[in-house]
């Protein structure tokens, strides 16, 4: 449907590598102030403003394309931090010289958007927590048409060349389109890209498992559970972020799986949380499906409730993992 001159396909590609060098810059000028959600999970300046950012460039670009974001201004306004609205301000106004907090908070909020036929879904800053600690945070952004994602952009200000977990380098920015591969480019360097291709290895006992820091985001015993039933001894990838999914799609590593969290049985997987990343592993040569086998289901609404967490594997280990599972 699209190829990779589409103007979906540049769009999408200019505004995450705009995105993710503004958060980078947020992130060493103003350091780790955050605000709570409701939910206690952090929210920072550089969430605010890469949503009303990219969500300016996609009215201008796409004025009839709903946005599907994580953010919503009511904790901003609710959490009353005058540092915060002041510091998102001055940032918007560096794109947009006049606007205003009122003109921001609208902006921040076109990302209430319900899925439609054709939608655009965006996590300003995944990994939050990554992106406070000073580790690995992505910006992520895809566009779902018909219940398909056809196209899913990905900046990881902190990885170096897709497959390096260390920090530092110039960052990466990776897409995918349906059909089309999925790319791995140098954050300032978009001129120049490699297509992205997941390992080969087969044997489930020399496989690479990429692993969340967070143990409230799944169920780390689950996860050690399986570990030792598939014979798995290699260290795992301790990473925050879309930023393991990318590793995944460059062969570094072979399996990343989020179970339900032990702590919050009722988690429903955010839409946002894994669109680019899924069409980036699927172009890569991967699989992804949830923990049961079953696809998963981006027709149902900002969630993925018709789905039980989410397996991603190079595909060769895909049946196996869940044969495993059925077991744990
Ligand atoms: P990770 O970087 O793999 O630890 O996961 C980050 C993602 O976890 C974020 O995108 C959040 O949307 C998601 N998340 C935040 N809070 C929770 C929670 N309580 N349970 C499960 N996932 C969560
Ligand atoms: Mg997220």
């Amino acid at each position: 449907m699209f190829n990779l001159d589409s103007p979906e396909v540049q769009f999408a590609i200019d505004v995450v590598r705009l995105a993710a060098r503004l958060a980078q810059k947020i992130r060493n000028e103003m350091g780790k102030i955050a605000i709570s959600k409701i939910d206690r999970s952090p929210v920072t300046v550089a969430d605010f403003t890469v949503q009303a950012l990219i969500a300016y460039f996609l009215k201008k670009k796409f004025p009839n394309d709903p946005l599907v974001g994580e953010e919503d201004s009511d904790v901003l306004m609710k959490s009353g931090d005058e540092t915060v609205l002041a510091r998102i301000l001055e940032y918007m106004q560096l794109y947009i010289p006049q606007v205003d907090l009122t003109q921001v908070f609208d902006l921040i909020d076109i990302g209430k958007g319900e899925p439609a036929n054709r939608y655009w879904t965006l996590d300003p800053i995944d990994g939050t927590k990554g992106f406070i600690r000073g580790q690995q945070y992505a910006v992520g952004l895809a566009l779902i048409v018909d219940g398909k994602i056809e196209i899913g952009v990905i900046g990881c200000p902190n990885l170096k060349e897709a497959k390096y977990d260390d920090i530092g380098g110039i960052g990466s920015l990776v897409f995918a389109v349906r059909g089309a591969g999925a790319w791995y480019s140098a954050l300032n360097q978009v001129e120049e890209k490699h297509l992205l291709k997941v390992s080969d290895r087969i044997k489930l006992e020399e496989a690479v498992l990429l692993r969340s820091l967070e143990d409230s985001h799944t169920n780390s015993e689950k996860t050690e559970q399986l570990m030792q039933s598939a014979g798995i001894t290699n260290p795992p990838i301790l990473m925050d972020s879309l930023a393991k999914y990318v590793l995944l799609a460059a062969g570094r590593g072979d399996i990343f799986i989020r179970f339900v969290p032990r702590s919050n049985p009722d988690y429903a997987e955010k839409i946002w949380d894994h669109a680019a990343s899924v069409l980036m592993v699927e172009e890569a040569g991967g699989k992804v499906t949830d923990i049961e086998g079953k696809a998963l289901d981006f027709t149902a609404g900002r969630t993925l409730c018709r789905n039980k967490g989410i397996l991603v594997t190079n595909q060769h280990f895909h049946e196996e993992i869940l044969n495993l599972l059925k077991q744990i």
